[in-house]
């Protein structure tokens, strides 16, 4: 987020340490630190990142379940509720107004800003996604040293470094003094927190202490909380193509509706429901279908199978269900209907397939369907055989008849 030039800048806040006189009760603090006896607050901290940590766990598992039953899913859900409770828990160790963090990107080439929340109101000037590249910059530095970098002055760090494009824009919504702390898990750098503050000089060495103390335990929690992001993405995909496997074995190569298997199946399910509801089956044969390959060939005896399904299809409700159930015949249930509507969709489609028009280098082919519709009341006690049966005599009285027909099969 800085750039190339200012890598020196690092030896600036090493001089204002060295220059920070702490106050007594400070130094007392940051003595206790390095002996076995560590402020409450610190050690408080520590058990609520070991708590964090266990939710973290068990946030993901809850994530794993979920996904299982439903593929919704918030991107950044882990990470950012990890984010919110550092914000939280930090309150009574570092100063700030404002937490910001930046992560490396899986390449360790580029740093981007990944989130940021801060107490006072104003417009944020780095936004998320916010990136550039590590190698040579300021933060780059600061991963060498692996020590938090401190700027107490940042309008006159601005001043010294112009070209600091990240400390520009952090000026101009008000920030005066940062705490830029690594984080490196297992000695992998993750990204960066920013904690900073409205006010200049506001940290000092036992903030870089302090944040030191705990660093690794943020450090990692970042990283398994990227880590399981990554793993509850993949999962997801898993399941999206899956499921996409699954609906391609239930369709038709040709005509992209459903093959028999599917179609019977669906029937079936409807039969054995047990509060049914009344549905169609209709059952659809092209005319003289064997003259269309014979005169056009099967290539163009192809399209016109496709076009005549997908009128079909345009023509039924999405909760109804068309079916290939052989070669040139098609099979539609209609969900939840009276007879008179089972007569009146299969007529519709009757007569918009006549319509249908499939172009060749002479006249465009046209194909009519015979059609035979059954109405199955929900308290009839028949078979699926029993209804295909009744729905394949009606189809042949239609065919007899003279095709180009509906006729209805009463079961
Ligand atoms: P009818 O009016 O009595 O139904 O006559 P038809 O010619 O349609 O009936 P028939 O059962 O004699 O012929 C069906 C034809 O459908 C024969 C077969 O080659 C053709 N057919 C079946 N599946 C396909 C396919 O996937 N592609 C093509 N191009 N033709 C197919
Ligand atoms: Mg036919
Ligand atoms: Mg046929």
């Amino acid at each position: 987020m800085n750039n190339k030039t200012e890598t020196g800048a690092l030896d600036e806040p090493v001089m204002e340490l060295r220059l920070h006189s702490f106050s007594e009760e400070l130094r007392a603090q940051l003595t206790a630190l390095t002996s076995a006896q560590q402020p409450k607050a610190i050690q408080r901290l520590g058990e609520e990142l070991d708590e964090l940590g266990q939710w973290l766990n068990e946030r993901y598992n809850e994530l794993i379940r979920l996904l299982e039953i439903s593929t919704e899913l918030n991107k950044g859900i882990l990470l950012d509720d990890i984010l919110v409770r550092i914000y939280t828990f930090f309150k009574d160790i570092i100063p700030y107004e404002r937490i910001g963090c930046a992560l490396i990107d899986d390449d360790g080439e580029n740093v981007t800003a990944y989130w940021a929340k801060f107490t006072y109101a104003t417009e944020p000037k780095i936004s998320k996604g916010y990136s550039a590249p590590l190698e040579g910059s300021s933060l780059q530095a600061i991963i060498d040293t692996g020590k938090p970098r401190i700027i107490n002055d940042l309008e006159r760090y601005l001043e010294r470094h112009p070209e600091s494009e990240s400390t520009r824009r952090i000026v101009a919504e008000g920030i005066r003094s940062s705490l830029t702390c690594p984080l490196l898990a297992d000695g992998r750098a993750v990204g960066f927190l920013f904690f900073s503050s409205t006010k200049k000089h506001t940290y000092d060495g036992l903030h870089q202490e302090v944040f030191l103390y705990i660093a690794a335990q943020v450090a990692h929690l970042i990283e398994k909380s990227k880590l399981y992001e990554k793993i509850v993405g993949l999962n997801q995909r898993l399941l999206a193509a899956n499921q996409q496997l699954r609906e391609q074995a239930s369709r038709d190569a040709l005509t992209g509706v459903f093959n028999h298997g599917a179609i019977i199946e669906f029937a079936q399910q409807k039969l054995n429901r047990a509060m049914r509801v009344p549905f169609g089956i209709v059952m659809l044969d092209i005319d003289y279908f064997k003259q269309v390959n014979d005169t056009y060939g099967h290539i163009q005896g192809d399209l016109v199978l496709r076009k005549v399904a997908a009128t079909i299809a345009d023509e039924v409700k999405p909760s109804d269900r068309l079916g290939r159930y052989g070669g040139e015949e098609f099979l539609l249930l209609l969900n939840d209907v009276t007879e008179e509507q089972v007569l009146a969709v299969a007529e519709r489609v009757r007569a918009a397939v006549e319509h249908v028009e499939v172009p060749t280098e002479n006249a465009p082919i046209r194909v009519t369907i015979s059609v035979g519709a059954t109405y199955v009341p929900p308290e009839a006690a028949v078979s699926l055989t029993e209804i295909l049966q009744c729905a394949d005599e009606a189809l042949y009285r239609a065919k007899n008849n003279g095709r180009n027909q509906v006729q209805l099969g009463r079961l």
